[in-house]
């Protein structure tokens, strides 16, 4: 039993990339950590090594048999269980939603100790509005779903992560300029790597760059938020009105048209009375 964790499951965010981004105290934790659940030994065994960590590792998947994560929660009520993932934080597109939930569901202690995800580092990176955005994890990789997954986001006035793979870009990027609208956007590419590079343009003009030269490595995508709509013409302001006028008085008639096109409502009053008269 580890001597100076607590039994119950850290869950441990490695680097995205560089080695060197990997915390000090994500470090102890693998080094005092009874046990390490990994997604691929292989992967982990290399950080491991970096971390000075000789704890034993064991597989798991959110899909792996259930028995699994019933013997890790057991272990866990004496022991110091670390979730690692192959990249960056667990659960961000990665194993460990079920082991948590099980684990907070049976009373262990579970704690976290936060570090590099792409996503974010992406955002930052993006030069794109910061202040609210949703992370769409992987696109599916069909036609219809992908498009009912983005019909979904369309309207929403906040900015959207997507992580992509080189050979799905062009596709991905072509279907978002034609079902987004053809917004500013980012790909950014091997963060935190020797190879980092971040690509800004709209969803157009990427998709066409990507189809031009396959990208390399790993990719997230920042797609912007929707602009403004375009300010209601006097047409249509007109035509609002008319229509108005046949179901409400000339007050709320004005008062609907100004609420829903933004125009001046006095204004809209006087032409209302005009149009009564006629
Ligand atoms: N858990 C990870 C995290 O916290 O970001 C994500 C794991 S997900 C299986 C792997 C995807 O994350 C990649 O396909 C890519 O879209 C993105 N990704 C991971 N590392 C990256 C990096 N260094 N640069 C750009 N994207 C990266």
């Amino acid at each position: 039993m580890s001597a100076s964790l607590a039994p119950g499951l850290y869950i441990v965010a490695g680097p995205i990339g560089n080695l060197s981004d990997l915390s000090p105290r994500a470090a102890q934790v693998l080094r005092d950590a009874d046990l390490v659940a990994v997604e691929d030994t292989r992967m982990s065994a290399k950080l491991l090594r970096h971390a000075g960590s000789e704890a034993p590792m064991l597989p798991y998947h959110d899909h792996s048999d259930e028995r699994v994560r019933t013997r890790l929660i057991e272990r866990m009520a004496g022991e110091a269980v670390a979730l690692l993932s192959d990249a960056g934080t667990p659960l961000i597109s990665d194993p460990g939603y079920k082991l948590v939930r099980d684990a907070q569901a049976a009373g262990r202690y579970v704690t976290t100790v936060p570090g590099p995800c792409a996503a974010i580092a992406a955002i930052t990176l993006s030069g794109l509005p910061s202040d609210r955005f949703l992370f769409m994890g992987f696109l599916p990789a069909k036609a219809k779903a992908r498009a009912d997954t983005l019909a979904e986001v369309v309207a929403l006035r906040a900015s959207l992560v997507f992580y992509e793979s080189g050979p799905r870009c062009a596709d991905s990027l072509a279907a978002m300029a034609d079902l987004l609208g053809d917004r500013p956007a980012a790909l950014c590419r091997e963060i935190s790597k020797l190879h980092e590079t971040v690509l800004t343009g709209s969803l157009s003009e990427l998709s066409v760059a990507c189809t031009q030269k396959e990208p390399k490595g790993e990719i997230v995508i920042v797609v912007g938020p929707p602009g403004e709509a375009p300010p209601a013409g006097a047409d249509e302001i007109e035509a609002a009105l008319v229509e108005a006028l046949t179901r409400l008085s000339a007050s709320q008639a004005a008062s609907e048209v100004a609420r829903t096109l933004g125009a001046d409502r006095k204004a809209l009053y006087a032409r209302a009375m005009e149009l009564k008269g006629k």
